[in-house]
């Protein structure tokens, strides 16, 4: 074989004119089968193509036997070509047929061939096919030959990926590239999104793949390297990234590959061979991404990943720009696609045409997904190898309901999904009518309906679901999606912001409760051992009288001449309480001595979350004007189990006795004190618990604000008081072995209540 060290330029060159020219699929991949086998000085060049269902069809070649092509085929892992395109790696063999893999096509003729190299057809780091050369005579291919099948593979994969060879593929079959997938992943936001796929992190289309010249494209490239490396120092050296810490280590991280002399060499390698510098960084990160996605090893793929984001960053250095979706072409029923994302990215996108999010990674607590869920739009997390499998304006289906993402559905699921949406777009409609209609239940009681919220995308749900006002507003989320702790002005801008939207309707705002599973980045404790049982909510408050102050003179100053409500969140003690209120009383002190105007009225209240206040209920409702069960917490507590821990989480009932009962008296001793009780955790937003909340006694409760309409329509339904005794006879009946959960569920039933 000759040198080849003139070979891929000359190659790449021709090949890009056969890409330009005005030829049917067939005819050009005949061409470039052809142009190669000349250049590689090779007799056979074949190209297989991944079907979705998983066969490797012979598309064009020229030495083996031409009636072959579209008739040879392997599956994946079958063969030497079903094992390049399964393990993403080239083989070079210089006796193919003693290769335990080698299998055997009599249609193609290739037993007279004996050395084989055969490099994947990459995108993204998938594998979309497989490129081979052969020859008669025993050989080892040189390295740089498998460089450059390699950077040839990539000009077939563009042909792949812009969907040129569908004219080719027989009817009824479909290429890999748009085969349907469905991952599973965890539900981090209700409901089903319906739409197509928007890439967070812009794909830069590399169309520019061959350099004119090679000094000057390596020089591009350790220009963009020098950049890099700058911005990444520049990140290190910023105040807000902490001394420690997971921020810091990424970066550290970076740095360390961005120095890296393997990495660079393969780039500058790639270049060499007739690439561009983008071009280069694309096939270079196409190899990682395909080794990323065969790791088990979960601390190196997260190094791969870190490796695959600098390769990002390089693309967009090189390039210019990020090519973000210009708002022209953003479709109107985005999926937001992402490995991870910060809170404020997602605000970034027009709201109004974002159906749903899915990430690789998050949790349950990371800022994306509670801002998400605050929108109201359906979330996936742990949706792994999303990425890569999606391309932008791809068909997609996120099922928060079920944790299902379903990309580029088959028709039949699609419509079976479009007529799910339909049908609970029927019933929020029915929900909606209900929105101005009284809460009574049927036998005359009136009951509080409000909605808990945290931010301001939340505000417009409050007059679409008809609830009366915001029962619990989460204050640590506006601390919990800052990159530094807002400050003074910035918290009492975000209040009377609040209160501007909700107009008359009443706000019951929470003093911060950050700690336990609520991470404020820039607030950092100790290590705990046990974050819930730790230094959180009213503890850390105390602890750190500024910054209850601080948050005290803000909702004072907000709310000048209006009424507002405030809670303080985790109470164990009433002596706890106190203190806080001789430093609300400072505030209000302190605001009337500069004259400045204090709310009109202000009701003081606490959170019931930890069992010891049970004992204390009656000195508790003589130190506050109103008392909210935090239910998510006092379950938490009373039961023992962890609340983020899905194993123990669901192992006990809410609707128990136990449970009920513990609600049941605290309800009891409101009604002794004459004290409002309310209840603003979870159990509230579902119609079954909250009809248990109601026959106990609760006429007020506050939920998330999916949950006002279903809830409302079932207590429209609802005779309070013949549950109360059904209920309470229930709760009382120490023998008795009945499912508390199950006599609510028949009494629904039996009295046509929609739970
Ligand atoms: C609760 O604990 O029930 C509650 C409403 O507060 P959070 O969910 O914010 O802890
Ligand atoms: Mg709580």
């Amino acid at each position: 074989m000759r040198d080849l060290s003139a070979g891929p330029r000359v190659l790449l060159k021709r090949l890009r004119e056969l890409m330009a020219e005005p030829l049917e699929p067939q005819e050009r991949l005949d061409r470039i089968v052809r142009q190669i086998a000349q250049n590689m000085v090779a007799e056979v060049c074949s190209v297989y193509v991944l079907r979705s269902d998983s066969v490797l069809e012979l598309y064009a070649t020229e030495g083996l036997n031409k009636t072959a092509v579209h008739l040879a085929q392997l599956k994946m892992g079958q063969g030497l070509v079903g094992t390049i395109a399964a393990s993403a790696r080239p083989l070079n063999l210089s006796d193919a047929q003693a290769h335990p893999a080698f299998t055997y096509l009599p249609e193609t003729g290739e037993e007279i061939y004996h050395s084989f190299l055969g490099v994947p057809i990459l995108r993204t780091g998938r594998a979309l096919g497989v490129l081979v050369v052969q020859n008669k005579a025993m050989r080892n291919y040189r390295e740089d030959e498998v460089e450059a099948l390699e950077t040839t593979a990539m000009v077939l994969a563009e042909m792949v990926a812009t969907g040129e060879l569908k004219k080719i593929t027989k009817p009824g079959l479909e290429l890999d590239l748009s085969r349907p997938v469905s991952i599973e992943g965890n539900s981090y936001g209700e409901g089903i999104g319906l739409g197509y796929v928007v890439l967070h992190e812009p794909r830069i289309v590399v169309t520019n793949l061959l350099n004119e010249d090679t000094e000057h494209e390596l020089q591009r490239l350790a220009e963009a390297l020098g950049s890099l490396r700058i911005s990444i120092d520049d990140m290190l050296s910023r105040r807000d990234v902490s001394m420690e810490g997971e921020h810091r280590a990424v970066l550290e991280t970076y740095r360390m590959f961005a120095h890296d002399r393997g990495w660079v060499r393969k780039l500058e390698e790639a270049i060499r061979n007739g690439l561009t510098a983008e071009a280069a960084v694309e096939r270079v990160q196409s190899e990682t991404k395909a080794r990323m996605i065969r790791l088990t090893d979960p601390y190196l793929r997260e190094r791969m990943h870190d490796f695959d984001d600098l390769a990002n960053r390089l693309l967009r250095q090189l390039s210019g720009y990020g090519a973000k979706l210009s708002a022209a072409d953003f479709p109107s029923d985005a999926i937001i696609v992402a490995r991870a994302m910060g809170a404020a990215e997602l605000l970034d996108y027009p709201r109004e045409n974002v159906r749903g999010l899915v990430l690789e990674e998050g949790a349950v607590t990371s800022h994306v997904v509670i801002v998400a869920r605050a929108m109201g739009i359906p979330v996936v997390g742990q949706a792994a190898g999303a990425v890569a499998l999606a391309e932008n304006r791809d068909a997609i289906i996120v099922d928060g309901d079920d944790a299902k993402v379903h990309l580029r559905p088959v028709a039949d699921l699609q419509r079976s999904y479009e007529e799910k949406v339909r049908f609970r777009a029927r019933r929020q409609a029915q929900f909606r009518a209900l929105k101005d209609v009284e809460p009574l239940t049927k036998d005359g009681k009136r009951i509080t309906l409000q909605m808990n919220a945290g931010l301001l995308v939340d505000l417009p749900h409050l007059n679409e679901a008809g609830a009366e006002g915001i029962g619990l507003f989460r204050t640590e989320l506006q601390f919990m999606i800052a990159s530094t702790m807002p400050k003074a002005e910035e918290q009492e801008a975000f209040y009377r912001n609040v209160l501007k939207q909700t107009g008359s309707k009443p706000v019951t705002f929470r003093t911060l409760d950050i700690g336990g599973d609520k991470v404020v980045p820039y607030f950092r404790a100790a290590e705990e051992e046990n974050p819930a049982l730790g230094w959180r909510a009213i503890r850390l408050s105390l602890d750190r009288p500024g910054l209850l102050r601080t948050q005290f003179r803000a909702m004072l100053r907000a709310a000048a001449g209006a009424e507002f409500k405030l809670m303080l969140p985790m109470v164990t003690e009433v002596a706890e309480l106190k203190v806080a209120r001789e430093l609300l009383q400072k505030e209000i002190e302190r605001q009337s001595k500069l004259g400045e105007q204090l709310p009109r009225k202000l009701q003081f209240g606490a959170m019931l979350e930890v069992p010891a206040l049970l004992w204390q209920l009656d000195e508790l409702m003589a130190e506050v004007d109103f008392v909210s069960v935090g239910s998510n917490d006092l379950f938490q507590f009373a039961m023992a189990v962890d609340r983020g821990n899905a194993r123990v989480s669901d192992r006990f009932d809410s609707l128990g006795r136990p449970f009920l009962r513990m609600l049941r008296d605290i309800v009891r001793a409101g009604e002794r004190n004459d004290t409002p009780v309310t209840l603003c955790g979870e159990m509230a937003s579902k119609p079954l618990s909250a009809m248990a909340l109601l026959g106990i006694g609760f006429r007020s409760v506050s939920m998330a604000s999916t949950a006002v309409g279903p809830v409302k329509a079932m207590l429209l339904a609802l005779d309070a008081d013949k549950l109360a005794e059904v209920l309470n006879a229930a709760l009382d009946d120490a023998k008795s072995e009945t499912s508390i959960r199950q006599l609510l569920v028949d009494f629904a039933a039996a009295n046509g209540i929609p739970v």
